[in-house]
């Protein structure tokens, strides 16, 4: 059941907030400063072995090693791209019905950035059309510690710090809202990775309500919505989401959110030739977004699901210029890793060699 894998065991020290810390430490009879010296560890300096905890003692070391208080996921394989750009996928611990699962995370290079790319579900139910990784089984919610150890481990990988996180792997995050929001917080924590609020970006296909909360919480993170199509009807035949939440309430609410937080923001825009292009969904586009405090990232479609293909660079220039007319602030976001299958939409796509 995904609800119960939301509760983090009492013993696990990784994806606990310093508040939980303290409340363990003092539960099991250590001081509460013990707390903050294990975030530390855990979520500045990467470690993985509670050997790294030195300023405890030896004792304490060897209780915490007897709980399994540090787990650690498991990279599996591993592919790199010529940019840079490298994909991993990292095999998780069987829930208790013993099916195997496994999620990926993308580490993209870009001239000063190192972003992060990481998941937050096991699969995914949403089932958008264009989506690899709706079509595989929904194996469940990733916790809070399995979300933050994506990030540790591609770094320690890697050997130097990312800049960005961005929750657009596999999975919807707002429907492990808890989970990725906690996580949000302890990378942006001053004594964890302390990343700026504004170079964490959550992405939602549109779970109104979890919006609702995100606005109502005052969250600081970078807000992300996968457009997709500018018609409320069309979106539905691409997004089975937009018939339980409707394009209207979804625009009313990002309106809200932009409005009352005094922020931008983020469209994506899968391009798919023949389904959401052309000059007719550019000027819906323009419409439904003019009044919007946003920015809009193109994607062109990378899998080839349905028979569809991947637009030309015309294509794409010939839909960017449409919008740039319009004066809307609009990019073309491009694929990272479309060679090792690690580009957005493909993360279930097998492994390229
Ligand atoms: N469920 C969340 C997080 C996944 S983000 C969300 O929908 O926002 C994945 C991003 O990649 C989304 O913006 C989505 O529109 C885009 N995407 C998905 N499949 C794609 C594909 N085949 N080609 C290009 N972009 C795709």
């Amino acid at each position: 059941m995904a609800q119960a894998m939301n509760a983090t065991a009492a013993h696990i020290l990784k994806g606990k907030s310093l508040s939980e810390l303290e409340a363990f430490f003092e539960s099991i009879g250590e001081p509460r400063y013990r707390a903050k010296q294990a975030f530390r560890r855990i979520n500045k300096h990467l470690a993985v072995s509670l050997d790294e905890f030195t300023e405890f003692p030896l004792e304490l070391r060897n209780r915490l090693r007897d709980l399994d208080a540090l787990p650690e996921l498991t990279m599996g394989k591993s592919d790199l791209d010529p940019s840079g750009t490298e994909k991993a996928l990292f095999e998780l611990p069987a829930e208790r019905s013993g099916r195997d699962r496994a999620v990926e995370a993308v580490w993209i290079v870009s001239e000063n950035r190192r972003t992060v790319c990481i998941s937050s579900q096991a699969g995914c139910t949403l089932n958008c059309s264009f989506c690899a990784t709706g079509v595989l089984e929904f194996k469940g919610n990733l916790e809070t510690w399995q979300i933050v150890d994506q990030v540790y481990s591609l770094m320690r990988k890697r050997g130097e710090r990312c800049t960005n996180v961005v929750f657009m792997g596999m999975g919807e995050p707002f429907h492990n809202y808890e989970n990725v929001i906690r996580a949000a917080r302890i990378l942006h924590h001053p004594d964890g990775l302390n990343l700026g609020a504004r170079h964490i970006t959550i992405s939602t296909a549109g779970v109104v309500p979890s919006i609702e909360r995100f606005l109502a919480n005052r969250e600081p993170f970078n807000l992300a919505i996968s457009l997709n199509h500018p018609d409320p009807v069309e979106r539905s035949h691409i997004m089975d989401i937009n018939k339980k939440h409707p394009l209207p309430e979804l625009i009313e609410v990002v309106k809200r959110y932009t409005r009352e937080l005094d922020t931008r923001i983020t469209f994506e825009y899968v391009l798919i030739p023949g389904v959401n292009m052309g000059a007719e969904n550019a000027k819906k586009l323009i419409k439904l977004t003019r009044n919007i405090r946003c920015k809009i990232n193109l994607i062109p479609l990378n899998t080839n699901l349905h028979g569809w293909r991947r637009p030309t660079d015309e294509e794409v220039h010939e839909f960017q210029n449409l919008l740039l007319e319009a004066n809307l602030p609009v990019f073309n976001r491009g694929s990272p890793g479309l060679s090792i299958n690690g580009a957005c939409g493909m993360l279930a796509l097998k492994s390229a060699s």
